[in-house]
């Protein structure tokens, strides 16, 4: 099959080679590729060199050797580097997002978003970078200075997933630069294109040969590699918690600093004195965007006895007007889920949740040459109880669950029996309930009357099995640092 990829107006951001070092290397040591393909209609779009073990070291010895060098320069230069990668993402922000969307399927003006939203991190960690400081501690004894100075952890694993091909890299590589850092990324197989033009553009901002290493093929023998590496000093990872896990463990021997961003079961929860279209907007934000394939989207909403019939049929009103198609097409709302997997479980869900009780309210057709295997049409249930499959995985699809409840403590026990945190939403009026709610949910996130917490100048992470660390705000640039605590002793008076 012929490889079409997307018409650019810069056709040199296409780029079927892989990262490594300052050179663009079109071959593996492997020998053989790996193709990547439009999930709309399973076009074949190009195809890339199917890294390994050996491919990954050289990458890792590249980024060491960089390491050296850019460890030295200035933070001020680090930033004027970064800011020009954010203006050059920024002027090319229509063709990142074609490539986007051509290998992720999402609509092209939510891809152009996902730019935009991955060069704010670029934006924010060009400024933070300049205010890592050091500090002083008084000392047990008069002949003692103690200083702490903030140091590059040395260089990076930074594994990303497929559902943010741009933002999910944005998010690691600009704090690990901003420090001091240099990265070996491994993209998802499925949307490696949008990491390669983002390193072309890194390039071209001046970033270093070396700097910005990016394999991409054989996951395991990859990770294997990015996690036994002596070198590699800190993995920055964002995927399922089962991957997660795996490559901590594999992360033990050689003590590595570790970050982890994992899957999420957020509750979204709708009080009866909420404003219902606010809630309505939040739900439609929070459980349609990316077609429902993000990891803090709702899913599971729990809405109050006295508002639950208007909060339903408002909602199935706002579901059914979407448009679902491929995501070149002008007005889609609704783009095609990654792959057949992904509408089966979607389907599973919703096969098992019927035969349990619940009760289809919308779902709109599927239009004429769609392929189910590919495209998910958005569906709304009610009389969702705990015991159904919905209620524990997270279904990463338009699928969207109403669990009714009567009081506040009900909904916080709801929300909470999972082992999962990383989002929670609730809305409400009340100010004394949004205190005790915001408090009670054990999240790393809470939206008080939003469906959306990501923002580049707040902390993003979870707790329990969602993960480890936190990305972006203050906080994302120190998960790159090690504090160096330094004794000056002896001095005489
Ligand atoms: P998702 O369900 O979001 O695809 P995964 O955890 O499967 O989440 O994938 C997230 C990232 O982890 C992708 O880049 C994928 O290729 C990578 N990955 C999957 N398995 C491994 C592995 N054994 N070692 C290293 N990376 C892996």
């Amino acid at each position: 099959m012929a490889a079409s990829p997307p018409v650019l107006n810069d056709p040199s951001l296409w780029i079927n080679a892989v990262r490594i070092g300052g050179h663009w290397r079109d071959s593996a040591a492997s020998g053989e590729r790996f193709g990547v393909h439009d999930p709309g209609n399973g076009q074949l779009l190009g195809t890339l060199p199917t890294c390994g073990a050996a491919d990954t070291r050289d990458a890792i010895d590249a980024a060491q050797l960089a390491f050296k060098a850019w460890r030295k320069t200035t933070a001020e230069h680090r930033a004027q580097v970064l800011e020009r990668w954010y203006d050059l993402m920024l002027e090319h922000v229509d063709d990142l997002a074609r490539i986007l969307s051509a290998e992720q399927g999402k609509p092209l003006p939510e891809a152009a978003g996902e730019i935009r939203y991955a060069a704010s991190f670029v934006k924010w960690f060009a400024e933070q970078g300049k205010r890592v400081g050091g500090y002083s501690i008084p000392a047990p004894t008069a002949d003692r200075r103690i200083f702490v100075a903030k140091e590059p952890v040395g260089v990076c694993a930074l594994i990303t997933p497929w559902n943010f091909p741009a933002a999910m890299i944005t998010r690691k590589a600009a704090p690990a630069f901003a420090a001091g850092c240099t990265v070996v990324i491994k993209p998802s197989e499925f949307t490696p294109y949008t990491a390669l033009a983002l390193a072309e553009l890194a390039t071209r901002a001046g970033l270093p040969d070396g700097c910005m290493n990016i394999v991409a093929g054989d996951a395991p023998a990859i990770g294997g590699e990015l996690t036994a590496h002596a070198d590699v000093r800190k993995l920055s990872f964002t995927g399922s918690t089962r991957v997660g896990a795996l490559l901590m463990r594999q992360c033990a021997d050689t003590i590595k600093k570790v970050s982890l961003e994992l899957g999420g079961n957020a509750p979204f929860i709708v009080f009866d004195d909420a404003d219902l279209d606010l809630a309505v907007a939040g739900v439609i934000a929070s459980k349609y965007r990316n077609a429902g394939q993000t990891c803090v989207c709702a899913n599971r909403i729990l809405v109050q006895d006295g508002i639950h019939d208007a909060f339903v049929a408002r909602l199935a009103e706002a579901v059914n007007v979407f448009i679902i198609g491929h995501g070149a097409q002008d007005g889609v709302g609704i783009g095609p889920l990654i792959n057949a997997d992904a509408c089966a479980k979607v389907e599973r869900h919703l096969q098992d949740a019927l035969d349990k009780g619940a009760t289809l309210v919308a779902r709109t057709p599927l239009p004429d040459g769609l392929d189910p295997q590919r495209y998910s049409a958005p569906v709304l249930l009610t009389g969702v109880t705990a015991d159904m499959q919905v209620a524990s995985e997270e279904t990463f699809g338009p699928l969207a669950p109403i669990f009714r409840f009567t009081d506040e403590a009900e909904a916080i026990a709801l929300a909470n029996d999972t082992p999962f945190g990383l989002a929670s939403y609730f809305y409400s009026d009340n100010l004394h309930r949004a205190w005790r709610v915001a408090e009670a949910l054990e999240s790393g996130m809470v939206g008080v009357n939003t469906g959306s917490v990501a923002v580049e100048m707040a902390p993003f992470g979870g707790i329990k099995l969602s993960g480890l660390g936190r990305e972006g705000g203050e906080a994302g640039i120190e998960e790159y640092l090690e504090p160096k605590a330094i004794h000056f002793a002896g001095l005489k008076s």
